[in-house]
This record gives structure tokens, C-alpha cells and sequence, in this order.
């Protein structure tokens, strides 16, 4: 097991593919882009496999999620949905992309083994879409959203970031269409993990302000958080349901004491959590012929030092050197 000292076991592995993107969401990243990682540095496809096969038969992990950058970039993505989809025990497997690629690839992910996707999708306004991502992509998005349906990725979430000024009127449009097409919404509010370090606490668009925006348009009735009571998202029922909507209030309302997660990023490093500090290398072991039993020994040490929280609404507190586009959201 992969558990920490204030007894909280991690069962969900959230694995960045790549920390690349076609998009520059004003959030994440700078419009000039980052310095990528250097291919020497990235795990290969084997190597990946082989970390979550460890993490799976011995470090009791239930649940992966592929994220990046944009994982739709790395070109093995299917062969290592494959390899995963193979192992036994047999992990969930899910992916979080920005939609880009998805109406091509939706089907044969499926075929893989991928179980679902979140897609994210911040407005439905092209205009404020080519704003927010400094890309003119909008339809692709929405094309990526409809073929991820099709294609039996379900329930298929999308994700939306509301950002004061640009979409922050939007959430009860995002969501009547959300519910028209049958989509499960979860707004995530703003993290202090953009590149440039632009987030203000100040500033951002609160749960609150979320859910006060929603109520001009909908009944919500709180449902409590999702199923394993672990999971981030608060939701509420929709007018009376069937349909529900999710908030992850990172920022206002941490749910550190229920975290399930342990993160490996795109060139190897243990994070036990977003806002991490510390990292712990894998590759280093993997690239010299570590057992098994000695990776899942530094994993498991790793995850032992997992702080009691992210302290976000802390004055004192200080963002990782790691954007979020190469820890993987
Ligand atoms: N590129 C993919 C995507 O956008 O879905 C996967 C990686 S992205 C880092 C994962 C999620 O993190 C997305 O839903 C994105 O909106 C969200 N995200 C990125 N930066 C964020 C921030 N500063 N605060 C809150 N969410 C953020
Ligand atoms: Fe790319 Fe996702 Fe970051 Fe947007 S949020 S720039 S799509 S990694």
C-alpha cells in the first residue's frame, strides 16, 4: 500500500505523458510556451508500463488517469492504454485532454482499453475560447467532446476553469448545455500553478461565486462528494436530476485529508502531491537496473512524507518550481 503518516492510502495514479501542448491556456502556461522536457529525460512507453504495473500488483493502485501537457501528443498513448488495459489486476483508466485530436482518436483509445475521459472545456464561445487558449480551436474541442461520446469513453466529464473577466459569466451557460448533452460538468477553481505565476487569490472565481452564478438558472440540491468519498468534486443534482454538477474547491475547500492521489511525471519523479516541493526519482532507479520490490520500496517511501496539505489559502504559501503542465492536472 502507498500510505502516508496521517494514514490516508493512495489508490489513484495520475501519470503525465507528456509536459507538451497545443494550447496555451492563459492559466497554465505563457503564450510563448516552456521550455519542454528533453526526450533523454522522458520515460519511454516500456517504462511507463513498467511503473504502473509496479504501482498496480504491489502498491495497490485501482485507478490510472493519463494527463500531461496534452496527452494526445505522446505518440504511444494507445500502446500504453494496451499494455495497461492487460495487467492483472486490470487498472481503471482514464484520460484528461483538452479535446484536440480526440474526434480521430476516440475510438481506437476505446479499443485500447481506456475506460473514459474529462474533457476540458472552459467556454462555448469561440471568441473567448481563441482569448482564454491563444489557439482558434473551439471546434475541435467540440468535436472531441461528441466523438469521446460516441466512442463509449462514458461518463464523459468536462472540466471548466472560470477566469474573471473572460468566462466568469458563463457557468450556467456551460451548463444547461452540459445537461442538454448529457455531459458531466465540474467547474475546478483557478490553482496557483500557471507558469507565469499570474494567480491572485484576490481575484479568482470562488466556489461560491460558482455556485451563487449557477442558481440564477438551476435548482441544486447537494448530493455530497462522489462515491469513494475521496474524490475532489462536490456536486449537487441539477433541478431535481438526473443530471448533477461538480466543484472542486481546491482553493476555498480543500479536501487534502481525503486525498487518494500519487502523481509520476513525465520524466520520472514521485510527487505525492500538486503543490508539492519535493519530488523523488524513479527514473534514476529504473535506468539502473532497480527490482521491482526496491522501486516499489523508494515509491513507498516517497508517499511516507506526503504533507498533511497544500496550506492554499495560506499566506505563506509558496508555488511549486513545477507548472502545472509538467506535474500533470
Ligand atoms: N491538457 C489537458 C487538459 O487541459 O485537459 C490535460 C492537462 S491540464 C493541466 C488538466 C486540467 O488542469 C485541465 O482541466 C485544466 O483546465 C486544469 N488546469 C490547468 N491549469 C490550472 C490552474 N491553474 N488551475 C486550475 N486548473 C487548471
Ligand atoms: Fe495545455 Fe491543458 Fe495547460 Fe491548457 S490546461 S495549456 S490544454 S496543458
Amino acid at each position: 500500500m502507498l500510505i502516508d503518516t496521517y494514514s490516508r492510502v493512495a489508490t489513484d495514479l495520475r501519470v503525465s505523458l507528456t509536459d507538451r501542448c497545443n494550447l496555451r491556456c492563459t492559466y497554465c502556461m505563457p503564450e510563448e510556451g516552456l521550455e519542454w522536457l528533453a526526450k533523454p529525460d522522458l520515460l519511454t512507453d516500456d517504462e511507463i508500463v513498467r511503473l504502473i504495473d509496479i504501482a498496480v500488483t504491489t502498491l495497490g493502485i485501482e485507478g490510472v488517469r493519463f494527463t500531461g501537457g496534452e496527452p494526445l501528443l505522446r505518440p504511444g498513448l494507445a500502446g500504453i492504454v494496451e499494455q495497461v488495459a492487460a495487467l492483472d489486476p486490470r487498472p481503471q483508466m482514464s484520460l484528461t485532454t483538452n479535446g484536440i485530436g480526440l474526434k480521430r482518436t476516440a475510438a481506437a483509445l476505446k479499443a485500447a482499453g481506456l475506460d473514459r475521459v474529462n474533457v476540458s472545456l472552459d467556454t462555448l464561445r469561440p471568441d473567448v475560447f481563441k482569448t482564454l487558449t491563444r489557439r482558434d480551436r473551439h471546434k475541435d474541442v467540440i468535436e472531441g467532446l461528441y466523438a469521446a461520446r460516441e466512442a463509449g469513453l462514458t461518463p464523459v466529464k468536462a472540466n471548466s476553469v472560470l477566469m474573471p473577466g473572460l468566462n466568469d459569466d458563463e457557468a450556467p451557460e456551460l451548463l444547461a448545455w452540459a445537461v442538454e448533452h448529457d455531459y458531466e460538468l465540474r467547474f475546478i477553481e483557478q490553482m496557483p500553478l500557471d507558469a507565469q505565476h499570474g494567480w491572485k487569490r484576490d481575484g479568482m472565481i470562488t466556489a461560491g461565486d460558482i455556485l451563487t452564478s449557477l442558481r440564477t438558472r438551476f435548482e441544486l440540491t447537494e448530493e455530497g462528494s462522489e462515491q469513494r468519498g475521496s474524490a475532489p468534486a462536490e456536486r449537487w443534482l441539477v433541478d431535481g436530476g438526473p443530471h448533477n454538477v461538480g466543484v472542486i474547491a481546491s482553493v476555498t475547500r480543500p479536501f487534502c485529508a481525503a486525498c487518494d492521489r500519487t502523481r509520476l511525471t513525465a520524466d520520472g519523479q514521485v510527487r505525492t502531491c500538486l503543490f508539492a516541493r519535493e519530488e523523488t526519482d524513479l527514473r534514476e532507479a529504473l535506468r539502473s537496473d532497480a527490482s521491482d520490490e526496491e522501486i516499489a520500496r523508494i515509491w513507498r517511501e516517497a508517499m511516507w512524507g506526503k504533507k498533511a496539505g497544500a496550506g492554499l489559502d495560506d499566506p505563506t504559501f509558496v508555488q511549486p518550481g513545477r507548472p502545472m503542465s509538467a506535474i500533470g492536472g
